[in-house]
């Protein structure tokens, strides 16, 4: 293999026109570039499709010796890689998908001086022989994307990064550029700290994405309301649709198919052939819409994306955030679109409390979930409470979201709040049982269903004493008490308790506002009705 010759760039702006083919640096871009060529260290924070890359590719080309980036998307490096080659920039990569000879390739061109940036997988960095291996040549720079990987308590947590605070340590002069498109203030702090990057200077750009629409509608029939959105609003549209299962993500990639929209299913439980094959043609043609589990869209840089819809609850607001942040790179309008219900709670719920982690992992999901929950069952602007989650103050309505088209109409569900958790309540502590929601609101609503005979609920004070609310009203209620954590869902059973914090509705010390649903809600319509 004949290596490339050396680009000779002679400076940042050089690198970026000559290289690259830029004009001009955006946001950041310059002073971190300026920065990192200086031999300094950087934490940077910016949104997806924010242009984090040449952050550390042209410092690289500037400096002596060679980039070395860690990254945990092994599957892409082949891609970057030869993107970057095709410009001319004389990079390879290390990683656990290559043999010995192709390795032995790479080192010889590392320790040669012949590359500029070498990609290798945080689990490589962490062995000797790649340390060995990298005292064999120059490093200009360490390059950590998707930073947020070492924090413990973050969404994304990988073990093999925390071995990467011996960077500093092995090679104290070599500088380092950390990078992440999510990070809440406490993550950034956790990155700083088991980086050691604390006296790096941290660049942190605005996260919000003006052009995407935020939106999250209750959860009737999704499979109608998500065709409805893309007939009515994204015709010929590319689009992303998450599900939670595989089984989702066949049945609704057939079903889009079937009412004649054009759609791909992809999930780990494919084979990497047809995986690839989809993902390259949704990359490729226009009007495609990707049915998907969140195993797709890392490193996918598509612009056009004009859609992102979730028919499942997303675990965290970072991921959620990642994965609607794959809308609209283009900077044109687009569309991130939640339906959102009662099941979403229990199923999530469940899968936390009956999951294989310790006690500190299960509160930590379920602080990540809370945070996800809260903003669905919001009334204000959306856009601010996801920009207040990552630590920016927006203090204003942003106009395009769901709440701000269309402002909700809200009600006071805190007395029927504590019905519903006396209810529970006297279940417990008066029978000795428990029961699921659905059992519960039957009771409340005065319903003699077969099972509330079976039981004689219909002999309790409670019985009937909620039928001022309609059934939609009280799945609202049980599902705002569930997202603050003031009823809990045993995972066994599916039934429903009390949790340390129920006293606090039971006492009136917390006031409950319901968004009001409608029975069509549709966002964009910006109806002066209210
Ligand atoms: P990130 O890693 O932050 O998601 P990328 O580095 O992949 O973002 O950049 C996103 C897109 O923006 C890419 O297509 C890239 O080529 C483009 N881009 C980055 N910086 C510039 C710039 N200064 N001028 C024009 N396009 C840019
Ligand atoms: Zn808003």
């Amino acid at each position: 293999m004949t290596s490339a010759p050396s680009l000779s760039v002679s400076s940042a702006t050089d690198a970026l026109n000559r290289v690259f083919g830029y004009p001009s640096f955006r946001g950041q871009q310059g002073d971190i570039v300026e920065h990192v060529i200086g031999g300094g260290d950087a934490l940077v924070l910016m949104p997806t499709g924010g242009g984090k890359s040449l952050c550390y590719q042209i410092p690289a080309l500037v400096r002596p010796g060679t980039g070395v980036v860690v990254s945990p998307l092994i599957a892409l490096m082949q891609d970057q890689v030869d993107a970057l080659r095709t410009l001319g920039v004389r990079a390879n990569f290390l990683n656990s998908s290559q043999d010995l000879e192709e390795r032995r390739v790479v080192e010889a061109e590392f320790v040669a001086g012949e590359l500029d940036l070498l990609y290798v997988a945080p689990e490589g960095l962490g062995t000797a022989g790649v340390q060995r291996l990298l005292d064999r040549g120059k490093i200009s720079l360490f390059a950590i994307d998707e930073a947020h990987c070492v924090s413990q308590w973050g969404h994304d947590f990988r073990p093999d990064y925390l071995a990467l605070s011996m960077l500093h340590e092995r090679w104290p002069d070599v500088p380092r550029i950390a990078l992440t498109a999510t990070a809440t203030p406490a993550t950034r702090d956790e990155i700083a700290t088991r980086l050691q990057l604390t006296d790096a200077r941290h660049f942190t750009a605005s996260f919000d994405r003006p052009n995407i629409q935020y939106r999250i509608v209750p959860k009737n029939n999704p499979s109608r309301q998500l065709l409805d959105l893309l007939r009515t609003e994204h015709a010929g549209d590319s689009g992303i649709v998450y599900c939670l299962s595989r089984a989702s993500v066949e049945k609704h990639a057939e079903f889009l198919s079937q009412n004649g929209i054009p759609a791909l299913p992809y999930h780990a439980g494919l084979d990497a052939r047809t995986r690839f094959g989809n993902q390259s043609r949704f990359l490729r043609e226009d009007g495609l819409v990707m049915v998907a589990t969140i195993a797709f869209g890392m490193g996918i840089d598509k612009p056009d994306v004009r859609f992102v819809a979730h028919l499942d609850l997303p675990k965290s607001l970072e991921g959620y955030y990642q994965e609607t942040g794959r809308a609209g790179r283009d900077g044109l309008p687009s569309t991130a679109w939640l339906a959102y219900g009662l099941q979403d709670v229990m199923q999530q719920r469940r899968m936390i409390e009956g999951s294989e982690g310790d006690l500190a992992f299960r509160r930590n999901a379920a602080r990540h979930l809370d945070a996800m929950l809260a903003l669905c069952e919001s009334v204000t602007c959306r856009r601010a409470q996801i920009l207040q989650y990552f630590g920016e103050t927006y203090e204003t309505a942003c106009g395009n979201c769901d709440s701000c088209l269309n402002p909700p109409e809200s009600w006071d569900g805190t007395v029927p709040a504590q019905k519903l958790l006396s209810t529970v309540y006297r279940l417990h502590k008066e029978r000795g049982q428990r029961f699921g929601a659905q059992q519960t609101i039957d009771i409340l609503l005065g319903k003699r269903t077969d099972k509330v005979s079976r039981f004689r609920h219909d002999q309790l004070t409670v019985f009937g004493i909620g039928a001022d609310l309609s059934e939609v009203e009280w799945r609202n209620v049980v599902r705002q008490l569930l997202a603050g954590d003031f009823l809990a869902v045993e995972p066994a059973h599916q039934t429903i308790t009390l949790t340390a914090r129920s006293g606090e509705v039971l006492r009136g010390e917390r006031k409950l506002l319901m968004r009001r649903e409608v029975a069509a809600p549709r966002a964009s319509r910006s109806s002066s009705r209210a």
